[in-house]
């Protein structure tokens, strides 16, 4: 085999390598996102033992004119934790990052 042909196949060794490299992009971890109940609460704002929510909503109220007087909070009617639960992202499926 010829010196030339040996450098030149290093050389494209040496580039595919370096561009397999550059293609693999490191997969960028998907958002936090707080798991969230039906009502709009998170799991840290339901009762562990009754799963109902204890967080406050702001209702407007409005005098009898009908306008507006200030809001009062009234406890979130929600009975029960509907949204995912943090045990349930072993049993999702991994996204995985587009192959190339
Ligand atoms: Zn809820
Ligand atoms: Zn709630």
């Amino acid at each position: 085999m010829e010196p030339v042909s040996l450098l030149v196949g290093a050389v494209l060794l040496a580039v595919g390598f370096a561009a397999g490299r550059w293609g693999r992009r490191q997969p960028t971890p998907p958002p936090q996102m707080t798991p969230l109940c039906g009502c709009g609460h998170a799991l840290s704002q339901h009762d562990v033992e009754t799963s109902t929510c204890y967080a406050e909503l702001r209702r407007d109220t409005f005098d009898r004119r009908g306008r507006w007087a200030g809001h009062t909070w009234v406890p979130c009617t929600c009975r029960q934790y509907v949204g995912p639960r943090p045990i349930d992202e072993v049993f999702l499926p991994r996204l995985l990052p587009p192959t190339d």
